[in-house]
């Protein structure tokens, strides 16, 4: 996977692949990967479900060594969000959490049972929002798409 490339088949984010993607786009746009940016990357590639900010501080705060201060914790998940290397995932009980994903049009299967998340490219709305737009003459910018449900090996159990 290179650096800017989403999977190309539904798939779940390869932990590694993601960090090292992120760390040459940190470095591409002048953003010096520090030893707090670099601890909160390495905890993100922890989690097998999506996390909130204050579960990453809170286990920044466990772990040993270095504890980066929660502005830092904040401002880094707040640039990853916004590049796209982090998607806002929802969960039922309608809290809102993170995981890792790439820049570009990406969407996300989530299980409702383990947390897992497959990130998928592109959908197929156009037809629906060319629709819209002519039945409610809306300039529509953007849309937001998450599925949700069991995956394989949950409904094996
Ligand atoms: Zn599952
Ligand atoms: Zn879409």
């Amino acid at each position: 996977m290179s650096v800017n490339e989403a999977p190309s088949r539904p798939a779940r984010v390869n932990p590694e692949a993601w960090a090292n993607a992120v760390r040459a786009a940190w470095h591409a746009g002048g953003l010096r990967a520090t030893e707090p940016r670099l601890r909160v990357l390495k905890t993100i590639t922890r989690y097998a479900a999506p996390f909130t900010a204050e579960q990453l501080y809170t286990d920044l705060l466990a772990a040993a060594g270095e504890r980066p201060g929660r502005a830092t914790v904040y401002r880094t998940l707040e640039q990853l969000h916004g590049a796209g290397w982090l998607a806002r995932i929802h969960t039922q009980g309608g809290e809102a959490g993170y995981a890792p994903s790439f820049p570009g049009h990406l969407h996300h299967l989530v299980c409702t049972s383990c947390g897992i998340v497959i990130a998928f490219e592109g959908c197929a709305l156009d037809e629906l929002l060319e629709r819209l737009a002519a039945q409610t003459s809306f300039a529509i910018e953007g849309h937001l798409l998450q599925l949700y449900g069991r995956c394989a090996a949950c409904r094996k159990r």
